[in-house]
């Protein structure tokens, strides 16, 4: 008999409509679990960890999640889901692939874009496309997948591209790197393996995530500091572009503070060399900062927020999101 377990965090799958309006995450794993068919020599038990709507889960609520992985993998669990709101899945499922989260055991995170008493919810079958991935030959180097729509998305990419549609997810640069047919997953895709950082110690430091437009002068950079935060990520325009009057203020930050440049476009990439005008990405360079490459902004702030609690010098942030970018 194989035993997955599914922890739940909230979100839209375990939501239903308020009587004060709106819909509010109120179910836990045992609510999700309840009916869904299974193979036979499968037993799938559930954890209640969060009944958050996901924008409110913390890195703390994400660290309680991969402290629990590891106590379940200790236990004999073959496989765990992690159930949770579309908004954020992309960043703890991020979270959790840098911690080496699915290292020993399959790591699938799912959610669902229609709340459990609504027509046509997807929740069931989302959590379904997630069992039949965690029931899949374990792969260390794949590692936390999230499953969608019969999708399959690796962590390090998958973005959710629609706040409306029910296939919410994409993987910008790459695609999905496998699907679900009949109650079967197929992975056809592996991405190169990361190594992974340690579960930090210290508190996760804020890093702010500034995003830029056509002839901003990005002045709020320099509020940053006084605000406690420990690094910035500029969602930067096009391969990693700001405008030229944005200069002063990232040279100011960039000394004080670490910098990753990410696009403001999913997938990216930014580039390191085939611009060189005031505000394009040799100037950039020229004022210390590090490049996201096709890392979101959204993760990219992960990133740097996990290697800042770590310790890490800016030639260690800039070697890991070459490695992972
Ligand atoms: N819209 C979100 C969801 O799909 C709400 C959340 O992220 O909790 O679950």
């Amino acid at each position: 008999m194989r035993e997955l377990v599914v922890l739940s965090l909230g979100g839209t799958i375990a939501s239903v409509a308020h009587e004060a309006g709106g819909l509010v995450p109120v179910y836990g794993g045992d609510d999700l679990v309840r009916g869904l068919v299974l193979p036979p020599d499968v037993r799938l038990g559930a954890l209640p960890l969060r009944t958050l709507p996901s924008p409110a889960l913390s890195s703390d609520d994400v660290l309680a999640v991969r402290r629990e992985i590891d106590v379940l993998a200790d236990g004999g669990v073959s496989g765990v889901i992690v159930t949770q709101g579309t908004d954020t899945i992309e960043e703890t499922a991020f979270m959790l692939e840098l911690l080496g989260a699915a290292q020993r055991i399959p790591v699938v995170v799912t959610g669902a874009m229609r709340g459990a008493d609504a027509a046509g919810a997807d929740g069931p079958a989302n959590l379904s496309a997630a069992v039949a991935a965690a029931l899949a030959e374990h792969d260390p180097g794949r590692g936390v997948v999230v499953a969608f729509a019969d999708r399959l998305h690796a962590a390090r990419y998958v973005v959710k591209y629609s706040a409306g549609v029910v296939d919410a997810f994409s993987s910008p640069p790459v695609g999905p790197i496998g699907w679900v047919s009949e109650a079967r997953a197929r992975f056809a895709l592996a991405p190169t393996p990361i190594e992974p950082l340690p579960v930090p110690s210290a508190p996760v430091p804020p890093v702010a995530v500034v995003q830029a437009g056509a002839g901003d002068d990005l002045r709020l950079l320099d509020a940053l500091p006084d605000l406690g935060y420990g690094g910035a990520v500029i969602a930067a325009m096009g391969a990693g572009h700001v405008a030229a009057p944005a200069m002063p203020a990232v040279r100011r930050i960039a000394e004080r503070l670490p910098v990753v440049v990410a696009s403001r476009i999913a997938g990216g990439p930014t580039t390191r060399a085939t611009y060189g005008y005031a505000g394009s990405e040799l100037d950039l360079r020229k004022a210390g900062v590090v490049f996201a490459t096709s890392l979101t902004a959204s993760k990219a702030r992960v990133l740097l927020g996990l290697l800042l609690a770590d310790g890490a010098s800016l030639e260690e942030i800039e070697r890991r999101f070459e490695a992972i970018g």
